[in-house]
């Protein structure tokens, strides 16, 4: 680690106490209610709930556009958006009437909706692949898009890159560990080695790549374009090429998991930038924030999955669907996103505060003298701590701190700003003003001044 990270570490950790102590002043509701204790395991919906920096989780009276009042009345501006969950902003007026409407007329019924074709056509004509599904959460989408690439392949492999998360996919949740692919350490219950049936490899290594698809055995890369959950790592000029032609060769399917990356701009990356998947997962902001995800493929990976499908020798469970999947109300909220919401308009509306934010942050970097950059796609931004952005998760991990992360993250949260608890990305939904960009940039200006000791 360098000495000048050292140092500011150690503000850092300075920093971490004084704003925890400021965040629990301001809270006491939500300190009364985590010390009540009740029904739930950890005391919270979902145990994930805790793993944020602040010493308690604050607790959510309403959010709506992108500003969320917690229930000791303090009023912040979202830039975390439930981590993309609430991307488009909370309750967009398009999903808020399509729910009062699919409401009255039958949530869920595991038939087809009158929405259902409408929503068909515009998958095909958004994501540029023409057959898709629907499922509930990208994690399940995942699941079922690598089940379908093994059997339309017959391969039992899949490749992942280092650093990756793809949701709670037992195949992907692994680590590349001394050039081993290992179960990853932190899980819990885990039963099977998952090295045995996924390959870890670095981001951005074409070698590696060339290496691991000789085999052969590989039935899918799942990857997403830009790596976003081990910081933010961009592939460089020439690695989607490579994938794209390595994976062809190979007759391995390229499998692209833009459930982040849907940032990037309309269609998400893969339109932006002109990629080629053979299946495509986007999960959740699609539906405006309800459980829904949806996943795609080419005319040749369809063929196969029926074939496949008639080529067993029974009818029966094909471990691809779940109940609630392909529902009313996820049809509903859809055909309102992708109709009213996810539009050209909307993303030029992103992209101009995250441009302001991206410039502000730079400037407010250079003038406190840190050796830090700012990493983008489209409307996500990350600062980190290195001066040239990652090239994988080795040199991800390397630059991270999870001191001046969390110390960055709650001196932000008590200036009004809440940005992701996962490296402290800031997420730019559509009605974010730009006033509101430029008090971001303020608040990052007076932290960082802090951090680096430039401040007056
Ligand atoms: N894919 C990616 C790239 C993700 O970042 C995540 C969640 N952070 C998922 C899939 C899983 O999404 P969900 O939790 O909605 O299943």
């Amino acid at each position: 680690q360098n000495p000048a990270l050292a140092e500011i570490e150690a503000r850092a950790a300075a920093m971490l106490s004084v704003e925890a102590r400021i965040y629990t002043e301001r809270r006491p509701k939500a300190l009364a209610s985590t010390q009540a204790g009740n029904g739930f395991f950890d005391g919270v919906p979902m145990h994930w709930m805790l793993d944020w920096p602040m010493p308690f989780p604050m607790i959510v009276d309403r959010a709506s556009g992108v500003r969320l009042t917690d229930v000791d009345g303090n009023e912040v501006v979202d830039l975390c958006l439930g981590d993309t969950g609430a991307m488009f902003g909370h309750g967009p007026a398009p999903i808020l009437r399509a729910l009062e409407g699919v409401a009255h007329r039958g949530l869920t019924t595991m038939l087809p909706s009158a929405d259902a074709n409408v929503v068909a056509s515009l998958l095909v004509e958004r994501f540029g692949l023409p057959r898709w599904q629907i499922a509930a959460t990208a994690s399940d989408a995942n699941r079922f898009a690598i089940r379908a690439a093994r059997a339309v392949t017959g391969r039992r492999k899949i490749l992942v890159f280092d650093g990756c998360y793809h949701g709670s996919v037992d195949e992907t949740l692994v680590d590349l560990v001394d050039g081993k692919t290992l179960s990853r350490a932190s899980l819990l219950g885990q039963a099977v080695d998952l090295g045995e049936n996924t390959i870890s490899i670095p981001f951005n290594d074409e070698e590696a790549l060339r290496a691991a698809l000789a085999s052969g055995e590989v039935a899918c890369v799942l990857a997403e374009p830009v790596m976003t959950n081990c910081g933010m790592i961009l592939p460089e000029e020439g690695f989607h090429d490579v994938l794209r032609r390595l994976t062809r060769e190979a007759g391995t399917l390229l499998l692209l998991d833009e459930t982040h990356t849907i940032s990037s701009g309309l269609g998400g990356y893969t339109a932006v930038h002109g990629l080629e998947p053979d299946i495509l997962v986007m999960g959740k902001p699609i539906g405006g924030g309800i459980p829904v995800s949806i996943w795609g493929m080419t005319f040749d990976v369809a063929a196969l999955l029926d074939k496949a499908r008639k080529a067993r020798e029974t009818s029966g469970h094909s471990g691809i669907g779940t109940t609630l999947s392909g529902s009313a109300l996820q049809l509903a909220c859809l055909r309102a996103s992708l109709e009213q919401i996810v539009t050209a308009e909307t993303y030029a509306r992103m992209g101009r505060q995250a441009d302001v934010i991206d410039e502000g942050l730079r400037a407010a970097i250079a003038d406190c003298g840190l050796p830090w950059t700012v990493t983008r796609v489209g409307a996500r931004l990350e600062v980190v701590f290195t001066d040239t952005p990652v090239r994988n998760a080795v040199e991800a991990r390397a630059a991270a701190s999870s001191t001046i992360e969390s110390a960055l993250h709650l001196a932000l949260l008590n200036r009004g700003f809440l940005v992701t608890p996962f490296h402290n990305m800031i997420l730019v939904a559509p009605p974010l003003e730009e006033h509101e960009a430029q008090g971001l940039v303020r608040a990052y200006r007076d932290v960082l001044g802090e951090l680096a000791a430039t401040k007056a």
